[in-house]
């Protein structure tokens, strides 16, 4: 199933399934040797991160704890208009290593902002594990310490990635040609 159609629209796929698998388990791998040892919470960012974030987390072959928040976008009173909220904190996570699991990192505003909060709530140390990243389009000085695939700023669905809420459940990652 090469191409796919999701509502108007029609996708070629760009990752399959196998070369995600792969991927995901060389970045366990990497995070296993760099992080053993040390009293780390993984933070998956709702809704795209969960597919990512319970494949990579249950490769984890340390003592280690999750949570997941999400951004909570509402209408403004300033001239911005849209602002994004991060909602549901539930770990205290001052003096800990994060790493911030993501699906895809685009412009860069969301995981900037993330890791902004996590260091006002005096995390000691925050990394970046991301499966997509966009380096077109990302205007943020951010470095990416866990980075999945180098992709083109191709609108992609699939593996959590979804497309006006449908499509996150395709295993392979799919790009949009029309
Ligand atoms: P950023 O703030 O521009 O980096 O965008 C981050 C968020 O936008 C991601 O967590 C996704 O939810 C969404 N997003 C960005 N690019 C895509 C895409 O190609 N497909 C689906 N969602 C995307």
């Amino acid at each position: 199933m090469d191409e796919i159609r999701i509502l108007d629209k029609t996708f070629r796929k760009l990752i399959s399934e196998e070369e995600i698998k792969l991927r995901i388990k060389e970045l366990a791998g990497q995070i296993n040797t760099d992080l053993a040892g040390r009293d780390v919470i993984f933070i998956g960012v709702l809704n795209g991160s969960f597919i990512f974030a319970a494949d990579i987390f249950r490769q984890i072959d340390f003592p280690a704890r999750i949570s997941f928040v999400k951004l909570a976008s509402y209408a403004g009173t300033d001239s911005s208009g849209t602002l994004n909220e991060l909602i549901g904190w539930n770990e205290d996570v001052s003096g800990r290593t994060i790493i911030v699991i993501e699906d895809i990192v685009d412009t860069g505003t969301t995981i900037k902002q993330i890791v902004n909060d996590l260091l006002l709530r005096k995390a000691s140390e925050v990394r970046i594990a991301t499966l997509f990243f966009k380096p077109s389009s990302c205007v943020e000085s951010i470095e990416i310490d866990y980075k999945g695939f180098e992709i083109p700023d191709d609108f992609v669905i699939g593996y959590g990635l979804d497309y006006n809420g449908y499509g996150r459940n395709l295993p392979s990652v799919y790009a949009l040609i029309s």
